[in-house]
C-alpha cells in the first residue's frame, strides 16, 4: 500500500510503499474511497499553531511525533477485521465514515463519551496514521459509522469540518425561533453551519465576512442578513437586532473577530470560538459578570455529535460542502492550493481511478 507522510515539519509529503495492515485484536482495516483535506493538515505539516503575539504552539510538545499520515476525514470499504472485532465481520464491503477523534478510552473524559477532549488522544490522521494512505487502522468498529447510502466525498468531510460545525452549534444555548445567531466567517465551516443552523431550526441568522463573494453565498445559502466586519456601520448593526444577539460562533479566530463577537453580544449571550487564525484579546473582567458572558472553545466534537450529525444531513438531504474530489496522489498539490487559499470549498482525496 501507498501512504503520504509528513516526514519532516515544513516539508512536502513524501510517499511511502508499504506491507498492507494486518488487524489485531478489535481492529478494523478500511480500503480508503476518500480522505478530506483540512486546514489542520497544514498546522501539523507546519507542526505549530500561531497563538498570536509571535507565540506559537508546537505540536511536537502536544505528542505529534514524525513521520505523521495527515487526513482524519476518512471514508472507506471495510477490509479485514481483527479477531475481536465481533459484529464487524458482518459489515465487510460496507462504506464507512470513520470517527477519528479518538482518546486513551480509559480517562474520565473518554467514558464520558467526549474522547475528543482526551489528554492522551490517539487521533487518526494525528498521532496515528490518517487517510492519506490506500488502507487505514481503525482501533475499534465502534467509532465506525455506515454511509453506504451517502456521496462519499460529502460524507467524509462530516469526520471533522461538520463535526466542528455542528458541535459549535450544539453549544449555543437558548431558541433558535427567537435569538440571533452571528456566524463570523462564510468559508467552508461557516457555510456548513449556516446549511446545518437552519436545519436544526434557527431563522434568525447574520453572517458576517469580509470578502463580498462569501457574503453573497451566505445569502443565498438563507442567511437572513449579512454584515462586512470592517465597515464602520457593522458594530451598530449587531447591535440593533430586535432581541439583541444571543450568540456568536467565530470559525476564524482573530482579534478582530473576537472584538467584533464580544462587543455585538447581549447580556447573557455566548461567544463560541472554533477557528484557530491566530490572535488575542485583552478583556475587562467586570464586564464579564456584568454582561453575564459565556466565553468558550469547540474542538471538533464527539462520536455521539458525530452520529447525530449522519443522521441529520440523512434526513434533510444536505450538503454541507461543496467538494472536488481529487487523486490521492495529488495530496502534495491539494495541500498547496489550500495553503494559497485557492480552495472554494472542500478538496477530497480520491483512492480509486
Ligand atoms: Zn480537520
Ligand atoms: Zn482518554
Amino acid at each position: 500500500m501507498r501512504r503520504y507522510a509528513v516526514t519532516e515539519f515544513s516539508r512536502p509529503l513524501c510517499m511511502v510503499v508499504e506491507d498492507d495492515p494486518v488487524p489485531h485484536g478489535t481492529e478494523v482495516v478500511l480500503d480508503l474511497q476518500r480522505c478530506g483535506v483540512c486546514h489542520t493538515d497544514l498546522h501539523l505539516r507546519e507542526g505549530h499553531y500561531d497563538l498570536g503575539g509571535g507565540k506559537r504552539l508546537s505540536l511536537a510538545e502536544r505528542g505529534v511525533g514524525l513521520p505523521v499520515t495527515l487526513g482524519h476525514e476518512i471514508l472507506g470499504r471495510i477490509a479485514a477485521v481483527g479477531p475481536e472485532a465481533g459484529e464487524a465481520v458482518g459489515s465487510l464491503g460496507r462504506s464507512v465514515l470513520a470517527y477519528p477523534w479518538i482518546g486513551c478510552g480509559a480517562c474520565h473524559r473518554c467514558l464520558s463519551g467526549e474522547e475528543n477532549l482526551c489528554a492522551a488522544g490517539r487521533c487518526l490522521g494525528v498521532h496515528r496514521p490518517g487517510g492519506y494512505a490506500e488502507k487505514v487502522v481503525v482501533p475499534h468498529p465502534r467509532y465506525l459509522i455506515d454511509v453506504e447510502d451517502l456521496d462519499p466525498s460529502a460524507a467524509a468531510t462530516l469526520a471533522c469540518s461538520g463535526l466542528t460545525a455542528y458541535s459549535a452549534l450544539r453549544k449555543i444555548a437558548g431558541d433558535p425561533a427567537q435569538d440571533w445567531l452571528l456566524l463570523i466567517g462564510a468559508g467552508g465551516l461557516g457555510q456548513s453551519a449556516l446549511r446545518l443552523a437552519r436545519a436544526l431550526g434557527h431563522v434568525r441568522i447574520v453572517v458576517a465576512d469580509t470578502a463580498p463573494a462569501k457574503r453573497e453565498r451566505a445569502l443565498a445559502l438563507g442567511a437572513d442578513r449579512v454584515l462586512d466586519p470592517a465597515d464602520a456601520g457593522a458594530r451598530a448593526e449587531l447591535l440593533a437586532v430586535e432581541t439583541g444577539l444571543a450568540a456568536a460562533i467565530d470559525f476564524v479566530g482573530t482579534t478582530e473577530t473576537a472584538r467584533f463577537a464580544l462587543d455585538g453580544l447581549r447580556r447573557g449571550g455566548r461567544y463560541v470560538v472554533v477557528g484557530m487564525f491566530g490572535g488575542e484579546v485583552t478583556l475587562s473582567l467586570p464586564l464579564l459578570p456584568l454582561r453575564a458572558l459565556t466565553l468558550m472553545g469547540s474542538y471538533v466534537g464527539n462520536l455521539d455529535e458525530l452520529r447525530d450529525l449522519v443522521d441529520l444531513v440523512r434526513r434533510h438531504g444536505l450538503t454541507l460542502v461543496e467538494t472536488e474530489t481529487v487523486p490521492l496522489d495529488q495530496a502534495e498539490a491539494a495541500m498547496r492550493r489550500l495553503e494559497a487559499g485557492a480552495v472554494a470549498g472542500r478538496i477530497v482525496l480520491s483512492h480509486r481511478a
